[in-house]
């Protein structure tokens, strides 16, 4: 144990001394951004007059929603053709090694792994015609 330390007169417990100090922090954190806010706000006019203007935004300000909802992925730019019958798209020279069909070729699953039902060929307007 230090001598000096010993020596010193506790009149205060830790805590309150920790409670007084944080109070000053506070106030001088307060001020400290009060100060620079100023400074900012100062050279932001100055800006204004050149002709640029910036406004000052606190960081934990929420950030404006990102635009995802209207964004298209890629590889669905197009819009789906709903078919007009449940062969409309059908397509006689092609064949799928997938359903052992013919009528579409591979390229028809590339969103749909495995075999087509009959339902999703019907839907597709890839199914045989009658
Ligand atoms: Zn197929």
């Amino acid at each position: 144990m230090g001598k000096s330390m010993a020596e010193v007169k506790e009149t205060k417990t830790k805590s309150q001394k920790a409670r007084e100090l944080k109070e000053k922090y506070d106030t001088l954190v307060a001020e400290a951004k009060q100060e620079q806010l100023e400074a900012i706000t100062a050279s932001i006019g100055e800006l204004k007059e050149l002709g640029f203007v910036y406004t000052l935004t606190e960081g934990n300000a929420a950030p404006a929603p990102k635009p995802s909802t209207t964004r298209v992925p890629k590889g669905q730019a197009k819009p789906k053709v709903a078919p007009t019958s449940p062969s409309s798209n059908y397509e006689a020279e092609k064949h799928c090694a997938t359903c052992n069909i013919a009528g579409h070729d591979q390229r028809k699953h590339r969103t749909r792994k495995g075999a087509f039902t009959p339902q999703e060929l019907a839907e597709l307007g890839i199914q045989a015609p009658a």
